[in-house]
């Protein structure tokens, strides 16, 4: 398969890399210069659990020098410039190129849609973990797996060959019909522990420093359940706040993607988490104060680091 994987930060040069190893034809498509001379000069060095190794054979450039039109592109910027990066590439999707969003959050779908047709639209979620290191240079720990599904109902097969693409590159996949439930579960996940720990600037670990984090998190993974719920999807509840629990007791000194935006001075992910939680609450009449109020700090720090 012909594969473009627009934004090859952390999580898509873990996949393009692994990709790539399976056989398949990749090109990295990002902006971040460096990052792309690495790779160009010395391959990418992907570091997972099966061990490190320098994979070349990548193409990578920046989105405004990809020619050819490809089977998939693989959508990995940060929710915030999927809009700018899909206009950038919009020489380089034909009539048969699937597109693919793994990306954290809720209306990731609606956003391709403005940019191709709905049939070419897969949507999905991973929990895989990815961090940049340095140029040309991802570490992968841990285990994953990634669901995948065509919206609509007539693509069933592409979404298959797709998931078969990914499964023969290590990367657990499947088509999953229950896709939507997966994605609302991370985004209860996310909304909890993200926005605190970048609010707060605590280390997950730190959420139990007082009792009133943990509340915290608690409420807003059942408002997240609730809006859910008011779209016809029913979270396991108990299950969300296990998940939180366990990370917040195992996975102490994690700094979330949303807190490390915060320190770098950087927007956030938080429109597309609570953002896009809040808005489906206004719409069913569900009340999620602790959500909203969590954006709108987030909003503010986003302000003030912009000033
Ligand atoms: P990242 O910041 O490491 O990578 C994003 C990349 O997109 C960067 O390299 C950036 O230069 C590039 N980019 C920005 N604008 C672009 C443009 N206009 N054209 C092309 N490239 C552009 O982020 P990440 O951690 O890889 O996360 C990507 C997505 O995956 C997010 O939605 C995130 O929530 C989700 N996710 C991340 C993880 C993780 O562990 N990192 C796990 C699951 C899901």
């Amino acid at each position: 398969m012909n594969i473009t994987i627009l934004g090859a930060g952390a999580m898509g040069s873990l996949f393009g890399g692994l990709l790539a190893q399976s056989g398949q034809q990749v090109t990295l498509l990002d902006i971040n210069d460096e990052h792309l001379a690495a790779i160009r000069s010395d391959g990418l060095l992907l570091a997972t659990d099966s061990g490190e190794r320098r994979i070349t054979g990548l193409h990578a450039c920046r989105p405004e020098q990809a020619t050819g039109h490809p089977d998939l592109l693989l959508v990995f910027t940060k929710t915030l410039h999927t809009d700018s990066a899909l206009r950038s590439v919009a020489g380089h999707i034909a009539g048969h190129t699937l597109v693919l969003t793994l990306q954290n959050g809720l209306g990731n779908a609606e956003a391709l849609s403005q940019h191709v047709a709905p049939q070419q639209v897969l949507i999905g979620m991973t929990n895989w973990p990815a961090d940049m290191v340095g140029p040309g240079q991802v570490h992968s720990h841990g285990q994953g797996m990634v669901r995948v599904l065509a919206p609509g109902s007539r693509e069933r097969n592409a979404s298959q060959e797709v998931a078969a693409v990914l499964d023969a590159a290590g990367l657990n996949c499947a088509v999953d019909p229950q896709v939507w439930t997966s994605i609302w579960e991370k985004v209860a996940f996310n909304a909890a522990l993200n926005s605190l720990c970048a609010a707060t600037g605590c280390t997950v670990g730190q959420l139990d420093a007082a009792p009133e984090g943990v509340a915290l998190a608690r409420s807003i993974v059942l408002e997240v359940v609730a809006v859910a719920r008011s779209q016809g999807i029913e979270l396991d509840a108990q299950g969300c706040l296990d998940s939180v629990a366990f990370a917040i007791a195992h996975h102490r000194t994690h700094k979330p993607s949303m807190l490390q935006d915060v320190l770098a001075g950087r927007p956030t992910e938080i429109g597309s988490i609570n953002g896009q939680v809040l808005e489906r609450a206004r719409q069913a009449g569900v009340p999620v104060p602790h959500t909203e109020t969590l954006l709108g700090l987030l909003r503010l720090i986003e302000k003030r680091a912009a000033s």
